[in-house]
């Protein structure tokens, strides 16, 4: 029995289906799941009829990180944030980033009970924890219990996530989430369910649902021939400016993985995308060209925040929040 065995629990979010057949219902794949099998993710498992979470707490990574690399910008400029990821995914991106722990669950792990998790990222100095780096919303019931934890203890919680989940367990994570970045793929439902197994939908649904509740920031990540074109932008840019013309929109360069070879995103391709989406958006920010990024104050144009690499400064911000220039109140969120 390994250290995860240990920690093994039962799971919430599934109904009874046929038999000791169980159906998920976390995410919108609702796998039918039969006895000794586990869901489309990898990590939602049928024990005897029961729900069983063979990967509760099984950390796959843990560093404490510039919270610009989630990447937020308008949450706690600056600061660094204890960062966790698990294994598993409940999507099938071709160009994954991170395949090792998306899609291997043989890959190694250390056991870290949600008290502990808290304890550790005090120990660290950081100001909240992000759940990140494969596709976190499928441990739901740690990230409920290490997220109530945090609280408690006067640490936010921060979302790195597909949003991918079903309305019902969005609202109740979303609840005791403080900040979230959201990776809208694409706007094309069919891309989604061909390429991705997963639901635009949803994803639309779920980035609703967290901008009622914490600070949201969007990715989408531009892939040459699949979701670099200027109308995919269009669209995303005036769903997002719909929710609030204030949310960031990070454009993020493609590079390619040992599985998908496609060529990088040219970054005239990246600039000339943030140029559209700007077109609705106060923030739109070109992502892994490796330049310097600014944040300027859309009043008078004074500069707010500058990154280089993942060095962050203020120059721009008065200590009450506001633009030192005109007064004007930020979109900033900070302690
Ligand atoms: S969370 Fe996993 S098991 Fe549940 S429906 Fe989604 S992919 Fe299937």
């Amino acid at each position: 029995m390994t250290k995860t065995d240990r920690a093994a629990t039962s799971g919430r979010f599934f109904a009874a289906s046929s038999g000791d057949t169980l159906q998920c219902e976390l995410c919108p794949q609702r796998c039918r799941i039969a006895p000794g099998s586990a869901g489309f993710c990898g990590v939602r498992a049928n024990r005897a009829g029961k729900l069983h979470l063979p990967f509760f707490g099984a950390v796959s990574a843990l560093a404490v990180d510039p919270i610009e690399k989630k990447p937020l910008y308008h949450y706690f400029p600056g600061c660094e944030i204890l960062s966790v990821g698990f294994l598993g995914c409940s999507l099938r991106c071709p160009y994954c980033q991170n395949y090792r722990i998306a899609h291997d669950t043989t890959a190694r792990t250390q056991y870290i009970p949600p008290q502990q998790l808290v304890q550790t990222a005090r120990n660290s100095g950081s100001f909240a924890i992000a759940y990140t780096y494969n596709e976190p919303t499928i441990h739901i019931e740690y990230l409920l219990e290490c997220g109530a934890a945090a609280h408690r203890a006067g640490l936010k919680n921060v979302l790195v996530t597909a949003g991918s989940l079903n309305d019902a367990p969005a609202r109740e994570l979303l609840d005791l989430m403080d900040a979230v970045n959201i990776d809208l793929k694409s706007f094309s439902a069919e891309y989604y369910r061909k390429t991705l197994h997963a639901e635009l939908e949803s994803v639309l649904g779920f980035t609703r649902t967290a901008v009622e509740r914490c600070h949201v920031e969007i990715t989408t990540l531009l892939v040459p021939g699949a979701t670099d074109s200027d109308d995919e932008i269009h669209r995303i840019a005036e769903f997002v400016a719909r929710l609030n013309p204030a949310i960031p929109l990070h454009l993020s360069a493609y590079h390619p993985t040992s599985s998908f070879r496609t060529a990088s995103t040219p970054a005239a391709t990246v600039h000339a995308r943030a140029e559209t989406a700007r077109r609705f958006l106060r923030y739109v920010y070109p992502g892994n060209l490796g330049e310097q990024t600014e944040t300027r104050c859309p009043a008078c144009g004074e500069l707010l925040i500058q990154r280089n690499g993942y060095r962050t400064v203020l120059p721009g911000i008065a200590s009450g929040g506001t633009c030192k220039a005109c007064g004007r109140e930020t979109d900033i969120v900070r302690h």
